[in-house]
């Protein structure tokens, strides 16, 4: 009890830094604290999301086990829409998730050190990709298809964030025509509230 105790705040009334509490519904079992549930929440969502906004209200089914497209969107409207899936659905499941940009994918898909990175791009729950303005890179395409399907056929949902949206000129040209008739033909582009505002949640 000791060694767990250490993870949670120690000036929480309800636990005195346990971590634990008698449950409401039953006072004779003994559930986690919520001090404690938010802990571990902020640490499974990592450094990246723990201080994103989220939509505690959002009804988060209709993205389950798919490949999403979230374009034309800024960087925290899409960290919103990933706290908000892993905070509703996934944490719950015990899903793990990567983010990767897609210059990380080609590193790891072209160096002999980045095989363990490779595997886990492969292997991982979720992947949230992100496909910014990145320097051109030919590999672009038969990397990142190659990533997605292998994920595709293990029914691993991968989300794709293209800030510019894939129709842009500057996406093709970056990303292949191959890559975006891919990303059209297998992935569902969550749409925008109000283009204007640019909000995908
Ligand atoms: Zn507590």
């Amino acid at each position: 009890m000791t060694q767990l105790s250490v993870d949670v705040d120690n000036a929480c009334p309800d636990c005195q830094g346990t971590g634990y509490v008698a449950s409401a519904e039953n006072p004779s079992k003994v559930v986690k604290c919520a001090c404690r549930v938010k802990t571990e929440a902020l640490s499974y969502l990592g450094a990246l999301y723990a201080h994103s906004e989220w939509a505690p209200d959002r009804d988060v089914t209709s993205w389950v086990g798919r490949d999403l497209l979230f374009q034309k969107c800024d960087e925290a409207t899409f960290c919103r829409a990933v706290k908000t899936f892993l905070l509703l659905h996934a944490f719950g499941h015990r899903l793990s998730h990567r983010t990767a940009t897609s210059r990380e994918v080609v590193a790891a898909f072209m160096a002999p050190e980045g095989r363990e990175l490779e595997e886990a791009l492969r292997a991982v729950d979720l992947l949230f990709l992100i496909c910014d303005k990145q320097p051109r890179n030919s590999q672009y395409s038969p990397a990142l298809t190659s990533l997605i399907g292998d994920r595709r056929r293990h029914q691993r949902p991968t989300w794709i964030h293209a800030p510019q949206g894939i129709s842009d000129e500057s996406f093709a040209a970056l990303y292949g025509d191959d890559f975006r008739h891919f990303v059209q033909t297998h992935f569902s582009a969550v749409p925008l509230k109000s283009p204007s505002q640019s909000t995908c949640v």
